[in-house]
């Protein structure tokens, strides 16, 4: 029998009564290993599919609270959890997370020696370990599988399973070998953990771990934590400026399209007076490595990156993400948006766009070779224009695209949801704009059709002689948003339509364009004009200065017992913690209790140090 050093007694206690209703054991354990009062949605479930000994085929989102499901019952279970995950840096993370926790685990990958072999089987042998991880390598070379079997297993657990499929994102050849868990070891169960979304990769993945009638739970892929918006790019160093500068220092990520624009972007940060850096596969591994600590220390708070940036990003405070350009389909956009706000605390994602970026993606798609893969990636395409382009709910549109139906009308957190709707009758303006088009031939794209509507003097205008037309300058009573949004509007009204065999996109005036040209038919136009905080901007920069204050004293001990210790901040506690602290301000251990994520090993190792320092400040602002 597994020594336990959480006693079982502890955890499930003699059927102790509060207010006549028994304490739940399950919760009573979760309670004193993380601090948590609650279980997330289908946690319970599946920690007790695992109890039960089930396989468990597990779909949630980024942030759903994943690791614990499979940490949980490694601690209670007699036995060793053997995890495999794919990156070492999220292994090195996952364990100090654990450990953090008061959980014996420990790593077994690529760089392990021999002695970490052997330090190991003693671990094992005498029942002091819960957890291993492992990589998929090491799962496959020749001597594991003899060597593990020597341990009591209590059940295997998968990470990012989605690695095994070919038609992820992640493909990585190294999973196809976890195919032999269920062969090699039939009496162990296996819980598999993904955040994929797509059913035709969930599919592929069940299929080939060959899992056996597991618990399966597919949870809802709505973020509520995260803000939605999307913006018209015009001027996006400005943009991109006046955005951090509402962020007061806050740990983000700026996506960029190429390299160039990744480089580009940092440097003007930097020079700016943001602490920003730059973060791409051009550059060698050692900086990477090094701009990635940086970020998850917290030392650079903003990271400026291509796609490449993100996978072994396990961070739970990052508090925004920003898109400089339009992602290739949404399914990118939404792994890459849920790297915010994993701890639950309000998340901003901001995706800034322009025609310009659906020209450029659309040519790298139009190089490639006729077939299957083009067409889809055109699809998909798409569905990210229409999802950038159409005024309605972000939320409602990014969950249908995952086939899930968001049941409420307005869901109160994204750009479209926050805003005033104002109605206006638009026609004689629709009208301006497709008599632009029609004199022009619909040869041009949305950008310059607004500048002659506008009556601006650019080359190009000069060059065809629009300035010459009727309708240059016939818009000038309008701005340039609106003549975007008026556009955006006729297209998903099927005014106008984009012209398909066009290369760049030019919009054509469909029938129903015509009968509003001619005066036919009226057209309504929903403007928002007065945009709303987002509620992330409002709650953290906090309607009190003292406590955030006290909140920055808190997060710079946490930073110093991090250096200490050479695990990341976040480890030591989430934000959630400290704002917990900053509300609740304790005055004795056991108000400290009632924060969250105060298991009794964090309680130990930290509990006074912190206490000490909120009683500390409290007493100096008095
Ligand atoms: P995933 O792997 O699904 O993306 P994680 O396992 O990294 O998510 O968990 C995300 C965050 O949520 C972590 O900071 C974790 O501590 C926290 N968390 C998990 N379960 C709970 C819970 N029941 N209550 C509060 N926080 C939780
Ligand atoms: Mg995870
Ligand atoms: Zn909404």
């Amino acid at each position: 029998m597994k020594f336990l050093h959480f006693p079982l007694k502890d955890i499930f206690p003699e059927s102790p009564k509060m207010n006549n209703e028994p304490i739940d054991p399950l919760i009573s354990a979760l309670r004193q290993i993380f601090g948590f009062d609650s279980f997330r949605p289908n946690q319970k479930e599946i920690i007790t599919a695992i109890l039960h000994n089930q396989d468990v085929f597990a779909i949630m989102p980024t942030g759903g609270g994943k690791s614990l499901c499979y940490q949980f019952p490694a601690v209670i279970l007699p036995g060793l959890c053997v995890v495999v995950s794919p990156l070492l840096s999220l292994m090195k993370d996952q364990v100090d997370a654990a450990c953090e926790s008061g959980i014996r685990a420990e790593t077994l990958n690529s760089v392990s020696t021999k002695d970490d072999f052997i330090r190991i089987s003693r671990l094992m042998e005498k029942n002091e370990l819960d957890l291993l991880y492992i990589s998929p390598e090491r799962f496959n070379s020749e001597s594991f599988i003899p060597w593990i079997k020597q341990g009591k297993i209590a059940f295997f657990a998968v990470d990012e399973a989605h690695c095994i499929s070919q038609w992820g994102h992640h493909f990585r050849p190294d999973y196809l070998g976890l195919s032999r868990i269920t062969k090699e070891f039939p009496n162990v169960p296996l819980a598999v953990f993904t955040a994929t979304a797509t059913t035709f990769v969930a599919n592929d993945i069940e299929k080939q771990l060959k899992l056996r009638n597991p618990f399966r739970v597919r949870a809802s892929f709505d973020r509520p934590n995260l803000f939605y918006e999307v913006k018209f790019k015009n001027d996006l160093s400005s943009q991109l400026v006046n955005f951090l500068k509402t962020r007061g220092g806050q740990s983000g990520i700026i996506y960029r399209g190429t390299r160039k624009k990744v480089e580009e972007t940092a440097s003007m940060l930097v020079k700016k007076g943001f602490k920003a850096k730059a973060y791409h596969a051009g550059l060698s591994d050692q900086i990477r490595m090094k701009v990635q600590e940086e970020f998850l220390k917290d030392e650079v708070p903003i990271i400026v990156a291509t796609i490449a940036f993100g996978m072994g990003i396990d961070k739970s405070n990052v508090r925004f993400v920003v898109h400089g350009d339009l992602p290739k389909n949404i399914e990118s956009y939404y792994q890459e948006t849920g790297r915010a706000g994993r701890d639950g605390l309000p998340a901003h994602c901001l995706l800034l766009f322009g025609y310009q970026d659906i020209a450029l993606l659309e040519s790298f798609i139009d190089d490639l070779p006729e077939g299957k893969i083009k067409h889809a990636e055109e699809r998909q395409l798409q569905e990210m224009i229409r999802f950038a382009d159409t005024e309605q709910c972000r939320r409602k549109s990014i969950l249908a695209y995952f086939e899930e139906n968001y049941p409420n009308e307005n869901c109160g957190n994204c750009d479209f949801c926050t805003k005033k709707a104002v109605r206006e009758d638009a026609t004689v303006d629709c009208q301006k704009a497709l008599s632009a088009m029609a004199r022009t031939g619909c040869r041009f794209g949305i950008t310059h059709l607004i500048d002659i509507l506008l009556g601006a003097d650019t080359e190009k205008i000069k060059t065809f002689r629009h300035n010459l037309l009727k309708t240059w300058g016939i818009g000038k009573n309008r701005t340039k948003k609106f003549w975007r949004q008026l556009f955006n509007t006729m297209l998903s009204k099927d005014l106008i339509q984009w012209d398909k065999q066009c290369k760049f996109p030019v919009p054509l005036i469909t029938d129903k364009g015509k009968k509003v040209l001619f005066g036919k038919e009226k057209v309504e136009l929903v403007l928002r004009p007065d945009e709303k905080k987002s509620s992330s901007q409002v709650l953290l920069t906090d309607e009190n200065i003292k406590d955030q204050l006290l909140f920055d004293r808190l997060r710079v001990l946490r930073k110093e017992i991090a250096q200490e210790k050479h695990i990341f901040p976040y480890n030591v506690f989430t934000d959630k913690s400290l704002q917990d602290m900053v509300r609740i301000k304790p005055k004795n251990m056991s108000e400290m209790q009632l924060v969250q994520g105060m298991g009794r090993s964090k309680i130990k190792a930290y509990g006074k140090l912190f206490l000490n320092a909120i009683i500390e400040f409290l007493g100096e602002k008095k």
